[in-house]
């Protein structure tokens, strides 16, 4: 088989999540542009090979296997600011465009709706995929329409908001993974600089006290169920500081999984399942993971 020029092969997938774990790619490409993607996809299919789209692989679980196929790596991140209407402002962002460098900008430009992402890592691709969510915002507020390449057509469309189906930690790219995000136009409103700049430090200060960042994770691992906070059940199971190989039960917010040293996918799964186990049997609540499997 003819490679594509810049495709890399074995590459440890460990080295591209926040959790630091995940065995090797077989093949690997990063696509610093949108028509690179789109070759890429082209080429998988073509070769026969499956693939998966990374952004910042901050809410990935990586098989210890690896991936027989091919990773894209989004790597195009050009972000812009545009002074659409007078109250509405506009910034178009690619996938691959860090959604933290998206706070940055907009408040640079005096721009307010983003300040509750501060301290979320990855991509902006990741977080419309996710519809990534903090302190009761969610990019649903903020998304007015999404590029994506459609494989299933080989066609570049454009999805409203509106068709983008979102709900609490689910959306339409979660459901169809023919739907590719190429780039996304988010709209902003005009704010004060300086509420801006405290809103940004108090979320900022939030996630320094309550979350482990001190080590290596994929932030919280099961989304709330209804009414109900994951983390607090998991606390009431009394799981804290429970330990797998390397992975351990934060000790700081129950609802996150640390890797303390040298973790594999399996210590974070055999934590998994003992906490749904236990949530089960005291609650009768059944935990549905926010993290996504990524397996060979
Ligand atoms: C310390 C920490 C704190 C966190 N806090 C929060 C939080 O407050 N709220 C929250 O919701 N999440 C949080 N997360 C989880 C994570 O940061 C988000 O889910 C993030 O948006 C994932 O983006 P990513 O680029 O890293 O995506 P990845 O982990 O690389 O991928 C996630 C999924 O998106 C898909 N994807 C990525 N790019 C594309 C694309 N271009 N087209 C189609 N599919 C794509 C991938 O295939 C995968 O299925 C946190 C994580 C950490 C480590």
């Amino acid at each position: 088989m003819k490679l594509l020029p810049g495709i890399q092969k074995n590459i440890p997938l460990k080295n591209y999540t926040t959790f630091k774990i995940g065995g090797r790619a077989k093949y690997f490409f990063q696509a610093k542009s949108k028509e690179e993607l789109i070759k890429a996809i082209k080429f998988a299919q073509s070769a026969k090979l499956p693939f998966f789209i990374l952004g910042g692989g901050s809410n990935l679980l990586v098989s210890d296997k690896g991936y027989n196929g091919l990773v894209i790596k989004c790597q195009m991140s050009n972000v812009k600011c545009q002074n659409k209407m007078s109250n509405v402002k506009i910034i178009e962002a690619e996938t691959g465009a860090e959604l933290g460098d998206l706070v940055k900008l907009a408040a640079k430009n005096n721009l307010t709706g983003l300040e509750w992402a501060a301290g979320i890592p990855g991509t902006v691709g990741g977080a419309v995929h996710n519809n990534v969510a903090a302190f009761d915002n969610s990019m649903a507020d903020v998304v007015k329409s999404v590029e994506v390449f459609d494989v299933s057509e080989s066609k570049i469309k454009n999805i409203e908001a509106k068709s983008c189906n979102f709900g609490y930690k689910e959306t339409i790219f979660k459901k169809n993974k023919n739907l590719i995000i190429l780039s996304c136009i988010l709209q902003l409103k005009p704010g004060k600089a300086k509420e801006i700049e405290q809103e940004i430090k108090h979320f900022l200060d939030y996630r320094e006290k309550n979350h482990p960042l001190k080590f290596p994770s994929a932030g919280c691992i099961f989304k709330n169920p209804s009414g109900v906070s994951a983390g607090e059940l998991i606390e009431k199971c009394g799981l804290k500081g429970r330990k797998s190989g390397g992975a351990m039960i934060s000790e700081k917010h129950a609802n996150f999984i640390v890797n303390l040293d040298g973790a594999q996918a399996k210590d974070v799964l055999s934590l998994i399942n003992l906490i749904k186990k236990e949530v089960k049997n005291k609650f009768n609540v059944e935990l549905k993971e926010e993290i996504q499997y990524f397996n060979a």
